[in-house]
């Protein structure tokens, strides 16, 4: 069950506290992108997302963009926010994670994923051992496979919550 729990749950990625993530060794950000920085069908980034960016690489993050979709998809996000793309992550596969740590000598407590899906974002992080953060998802708009993966995440929520691991809504971390 463990592996489907997020180190942190925060209602989006502008609740998160990233000095604290500074603070605790995060070096490197790996950003879902479809309903975690944009709604799944937004083409290009928000002026907040931008100024997040910017904050972020100020900060000193190596930030990462890190999707499911395809280059294209990808291709407007990479040349406005001036970031490193990974296409076709696959994600729960953990094969272009460890991509990452390897072309950048991390270690596993270096980087954190923020994704919107327990399934895909959470548990492939959590596999690899990574910090994870869970955020909601900004549209109800999904595509067909996500709408698949849904329902399996609220079957799994389900399940967690009788364990009282996680609460939909209720934010920690
Ligand atoms: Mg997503």
């Amino acid at each position: 069950m463990e592996l489907y729990v997020p180190d942190m749950y925060k209602k989006n990625i502008y609740a998160i506290d990233y000095n604290k993530l500074k603070n605790n060794g995060i070096k490197c950000i790996l950003f879902d992108l479809d309903n975690t920085l944009v709604p799944y069908n937004e083409k290009v980034p928000s002026k907040k997302v931008i100024e997040l960016f910017k904050k972020l690489k100020t900060l000193g993050f190596n930030v990462i963009i890190f999707s499911n979709s395809g280059k294209r998809r990808l291709r407007k996000f990479k040349e406005i926010l001036e970031v490193e793309c990974y296409y076709h992550c696959r994600k729960p596969s953990t094969k272009k994670m460890y991509e990452v740590l390897n072309k950048y000598s991390y270690n596993q407590s270096e980087v954190v994923i923020i994704g919107d899906q327990i399934m895909t974002d959470v548990v492939g992080g959590n596999t690899v051992g990574i910090t994870t953060i869970l955020t909601n998802p900004m549209s109800k708009k999904e595509l067909i496979f996500t709408k698949f993966n849904r329902l399996r995440e609220r079957k799994v929520i389900k399940k967690l919550s009788k364990a009282d691991l996680f609460y939909k809504g209720k934010y920690y971390g």
